[in-house]
């Protein structure tokens, strides 16, 4: 009999991981892998159509090859539960599946009931979010910037750490001033900011907001939200004074992805986030799963990213297949990440950095020395970053 291994999740974790343990085991070992989306739609560079520069089509890829060319069994359907003691799956949609090895990569939930009025606003469509998926909610979302009046305020908030994505509220920021400074120059961009200070390219986005944006968007930082009421358009923090806008972009905190939750796996950080054995990514609360993405308790310095969740899967993808092969499981992995961050229809900058694993404490430490920071945003960077994109889209997908 054939191992099986079972994926819940086709984002930039699961659908990596898929494809990597069919590639590894030399298609021996069964993949199935679990997503109720019929396409893989980015969240990175999903910001750019709230500027308007680019459709979200430009950034939709079909499962299609991961079954034709790779073998994978991709089912549309979600996980509605996990038996991790029989090593079952349920599928909401009916049957359940039995896995040798289970990967769980359903990234990040928001958890709305944070913050007072916001479950219903968000249901009413009044207040949104676009960030646990990029698709129709960013579109709906373009649609209430190009609806609001000349002179109008955007309030982007943005959770206390760790949250998915770190640059990416600051390059929203950008993207929405960006269309404000061509269609509706007398409008402004609010931040408010849980955190003490912009948490990634603080310097450089700081400049460009300065140099590119001048009145346009306005920084606040240690504003957490208490409140939403869309009738009244305002937001209320916990210590600040209230603000009124036309356009609300809530962010509430973040944790594991709901599943992840609901199987008892996300066992760390006041069960925000599942902790995981960094060596093979393998779940510290149930056995042959293995937790990546977004959902996992993150070491310092490694970033909720798709860059990272892609590399979170070969670690674990090379760990599965070597224990289903009887071989010995690589004992030095390493991660990369890269985020680049559009501030406008073209320019870029990035942030990377090297992770290597440390047998001794048994975490990824930062390479000293390796990675860094963009001077400042260029053109040139802006080519660089849709590549990596074609390039992370074809290595999880193609
Ligand atoms: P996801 O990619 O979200 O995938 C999770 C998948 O699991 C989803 O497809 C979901 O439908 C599925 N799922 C959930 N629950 C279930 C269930 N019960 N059963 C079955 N399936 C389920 N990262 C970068 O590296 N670079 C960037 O430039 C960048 N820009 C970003 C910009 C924005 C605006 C945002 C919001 C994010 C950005 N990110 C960026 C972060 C990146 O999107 C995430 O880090 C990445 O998607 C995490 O991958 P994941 O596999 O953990 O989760």
């Amino acid at each position: 009999d054939k191992a099986r291994v079972v994926v819940v999740g086709g984002g930039y974790g699961g659908a990596t991981a898929a494809k990597y343990v069919r590639l590894l085991s030399d298609y021996k070992i069964d993949v199935v892998m679990i997503e109720p989306e019929a396409a893989f739609i980015s969240c990175p560079l999903s910001n750019l159509v709230l500027g308007g520069s680019r459709q979200i089509g430009e950034m939709t890829n079909p499962y299609t090859q991961l079954a034709r060319r790779h073998g994978v069994q991709v089912v549309r359907d979600s996980v509605s539960r996990i038996d991790t003691a029989a090593r079952r799956v349920q599928l909401a949609g009916g049957p359940s599946i039995g896995y040798d090895k289970l990967v769980v990569a359903p990234g990040v939930d928001l958890e709305m009931t944070a913050i007072q009025g916001l479950p219903a606003a968000h249901a009413s469509g009044q207040v949104l979010q676009a960030w646990r998926k990029a698709g129709p909610e960013t579109v709906q979302l373009r649609r209430q910037l190009e609806a609001m009046p000349d002179g109008g305020v955007y309030a982007l908030t943005i959770p206390e750490q760790p949250y998915r994505c770190p640059p990416g509220p600051y390059e929203r920021a950008c993207q929405v001033a960006w269309y404000f400074k061509q269609a509706k120059p007398r409008s402004k961009v609010l931040i408010l900011d849980a955190n003490p200070d912009v948490t990634s390219k603080g310097a450089l986005f700081k400049r460009v907001w300065a140099e590119q944006y001048p009145g346009l968007i306005e920084y606040r930082p240690q504003h957490k939200v208490e409140a939403v009421d869309p009738r009244e358009g305002r937001i209320r923090f916990e210590v600040q004074e209230d603000v009124k806008a036309q356009v609300m972009n809530v962010l509430p905190p973040m944790r594991a992805g709901l599943i992840a939750a609901q199987s008892g796996l996300s066992n760390l950080a006041n069960n925000r986030w599942c902790g995981v054995d960094y060596l093979t990514f393998e779940s510290t609360a149930a056995r042959d799963v293995h937790v990546l993405g977004d959902a996992i308790q993150i070491a310092p310095g490694m970033p909720k990213s798709g860059h990272m969740a892609n590399n979170h899967a070969k670690v674990a993808a090379a760990a599965i297949v070597a224990r289903l092969s009887g071989w010995e499981v690589n004992p030095a992995p390493m991660l990369t990440n890269t985020c680049y961050s559009f501030v406008d229809d073209k320019q870029v900058m990035h942030v990377a950095s090297v992770h290597a694993y440390d047998p001794k404490d048994r975490t990824f430490k930062t390479v000293p020395g390796s990675g860094g920071l963009s001077p400042g945003p260029t053109e040139l960077e802006g080519v660089y970053a849709w590549n990596w994109a074609r390039n992370i889209w074809a290595d999880a997908l193609a």
